[in-house]
């Protein structure tokens, strides 16, 4: 059984590394954001009630964001462990995740604001299968299409320069302290996320103390495969 907390600011490859390690390790991707995002699409009453305060590039409240995260790990599809990404984000949410859970380590991706902006700016996300895009380093072959199933490519609602302002602000604010809260009680590996997907998916792996990854043909990087979030 293997627990863990990926963290750092936007950009950072939180995602695109968790599919890596989840998939190979067998364990689940648990992404906050993504199960917003979802029913923001499908025009839930969660989705509602968040997707302005996401637009905006604010923290959605608390009470929502712990009882979205207490659902999705009461549902127990995690016989091998799980990897949260985008929670806890402050000091309230910590703790409460502290109260609940056993953590064996907390991963914090290490990239500058100045990269944050260029890489988030230059994101985009199929709407048909969910893959990310990066305009700088792995541009469809046809421009706002998606190499893989035709779909058209979009940008996030909150990757704007202003959401993300607000974001980066927020991060720098509230979810940077709880590391100082982690590292008194946890195990934090930092690693620089400026590096490749597949050198920082080593490094990480090393860190943990994991053996080198088993190679995956049909493996897509960034693919959001975990639609089963819906129930949360
Ligand atoms: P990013 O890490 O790039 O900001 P995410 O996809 O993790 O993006 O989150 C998108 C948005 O979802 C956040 O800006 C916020 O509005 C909301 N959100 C996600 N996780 C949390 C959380 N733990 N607490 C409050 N709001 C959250
Ligand atoms: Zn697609």
């Amino acid at each position: 059984m293997r627990k863990y907390v990926i963290m750092g600011v936007q950009g950072s490859g939180k995602g695109t590394q968790s599919e890596l390690l989840a998939a190979d390790l067998d364990i689940v991707h648990i992404s906050v954001g993504d199960i917003f995002r979802w029913n923001v699409q499908n025009h839930t009453k969660m989705g509602a009630q968040v997707r302005r305060i996401m637009a905006s590039g604010e923290l959605v409240g608390d009470d929502l964001v712990e009882s979205v995260v207490q659902t999705r790990l009461t549902e127990h599809d995690w016989n091998f462990g799980f990897i949260v990404d985008g929670f806890p984000r402050n000091r309230r949410q910590a703790e409460f995740f502290l109260e609940s859970y056993d953590i064996d380590a907390i991963i914090l991706l290490d990239l500058p604001d100045s990269e944050v902006r260029r890489r988030v700016l230059n994101r985009r996300l199929c709407v048909g299968c969910g893959i990310n895009y990066s305009l700088i380093d792995n541009s469809p072959a046809v421009p706002g299409r998606c190499d893989t199933c035709g779909g058209e490519l979009t940008t996030r609602e909150d990757d704007t320069e202003e959401a993300l302002a607000v974001r980066l602000r927020t991060y720098h604010e509230k979810t940077n302290p709880v590391l100082d809260l982690f590292r008194r009680k946890e195990y934090v590996i930092t690693v620089d996320a400026r590096p490749a997907p597949e050198v920082v998916q080593a490094e990480i792996r090393q860190q943990l103390g994991l053996p080198p990854a088993k190679p995956q043909e049909d493996q897509q990087v960034g693919q959001q495969e975990d639609q089963g979030n819906e129930r949360a």
